[in-house]
């Protein structure tokens, strides 16, 4: 995977003195078109509140490159290319982070990108990156994300247009119980394989939380046959790596001091502040925790204030909101924040320390085998 090591290697200088908040993650509406199965985030929300506009969405990017020099710019959560205004936000939010010299990428389910693709062409706007969702074979992508989806895929996939916009198209698939069966995914990295000059794969391991049917979580079992095939696919793909979250695999602890993932000394953190390693010939693996979240990244809401990473968790997630990031308070907020990621830090339980697994995980594997958390 030659590029995302070298991403890697480029990304090591300074490794040591990341400064904090390196990402802006933008929530830029509270709906999605689709229902999917292993969504962790709530169907509908609560909230309420005005939402920013587009002319107010490049106020937000603009007041937080001055302020933080960011590296990155994301949209992702529910769905960014929806029709109107949405969409408009959208591109005004890439078009302002290209603007500023930033890395931008947008994370879409792909049923609107077809017909987004014109806006994309007539902007001239080119991403860095852009991941499309897909869960696996047409049979299980549906099961998982709804008739007609796979179908809507293809149709952008099959526009010459598609890779006009984009520097990297990845795939990208959320790894559960029900698309993780052996023959499923050889099925899909094949099928990856014949689709694509340069395939590319991320591949995010489910995150279990209290809005994902349980029937969907990974087993320990479930992902150490799934990595292997990853493994053996691994050197046909240009780019190829594993998002984790420490609470998708309960005996990520164990996993780790066999051997199957990286921890401690064999990871290294990028310039946007995650931590990646190697997992096999052109495989990699990144893992986010809660307070790594907390330290490297600002997420943003629609209405343009500040949550924590697990707080759009919640049906009610604007109770939890922070100062809007363009109010006069929002410096002080921030630094309020790194006061709760030391406090974090404090509250970890003993007996993750010393473990090769606690750099990556802080003690945020509320599944953890190990500290018998099972659930
Ligand atoms: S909770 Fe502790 S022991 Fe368990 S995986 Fe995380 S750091 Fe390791």
């Amino acid at each position: 995977m030659k590029a995302a090591k070298e991403q890697l290697e480029e990304n090591q200088e300074n490794a040591e003195d990341i400064k904090p908040f390196r990402t802006a993650s933008i929530m830029v509406n509270r709906v999605c078109n689709l229902k999917c199965r292993h969504c962790d985030i709530p169907e509908k929300y609560k909230a309420g509140g005005r939402m920013l506009s587009a002319d107010q969405w490049v106020e937000v990017i603009r007041k937080l490159d001055e302020m933080l020099d960011l590296e990155l710019i994301a949209v992702s959560a529910r769905e960014p290319l929806m029709p109107g205004a949405t969409r408009e936000k959208t591109l005004k939010i890439v078009q302002a982070s290209k603007e500023l010299g930033k890395i931008a990428g947008i994370v879409t389910n792909g049923t609107y990108l077809k017909n987004a693709l014109p806006e994309f062409s007539t902007s001239g706007l080119v991403l860095d990156y852009l991941d499309v969702s897909l869960e696996g074979p047409k049979e299980i992508d549906e099961k998982i994300r709804g008739d007609g989806h796979f179908e809507r895929v293809m149709a952008a996939i099959n526009d010459d247009r598609l890779l006009e916009v984009t520097e990297k198209f990845f795939i990208s698939l959320t790894l559960n119980a029900w698309n993780c069966p052996v023959d499923v995914m050889r099925k899909f990295i094949d099928w990856m394989l014949g689709a694509f000059d340069e395939p590319r794969l991320a591949v995010l391991i489910l995150y279990p939380n209290v809005n994902v049917p349980k029937d969907l979580w990974l087993t320990d079992e479930q992902f150490l046959r799934s990595l292997e095939v990853l493994l053996s696919a691994s050197d046909k793909f240009a780019d190829i790596f594993i998002d984790v979250f420490p609470g998708s695999i309960p005996g990520l602890r164990d996993i780790i001091e066999k051997g199957y993932l990286p921890g401690s000394d064999e990871l290294l953190r990028d310039r946007t502040g995650m931590l990646w390693g190697l997992v096999g010939e052109n495989l990699y693996v990144r893992y986010e925790n809660v307070r790594d979240l907390m330290r490297f990244q600002v997420r943003v809401t629609p209405g343009g204030r500040l949550i924590m990473p697990r707080d759009l968790e919640k049906v009610d997630y604007g109770r939890y909101t922070k100062s809007a990031v363009l109010s006069d308070g929002f410096e002080d907020t921030l630094n309020q924040v790194l006061r709760e990621v030391d406090a974090f830090d404090r509250q970890i339980d003993p007996r993750c320390m010393g473990q090769r697994c606690f750099p990556l995980c802080r003690g945020d594997n509320f599944r953890c085998s190990f500290l018998r958390r099972e659930q």
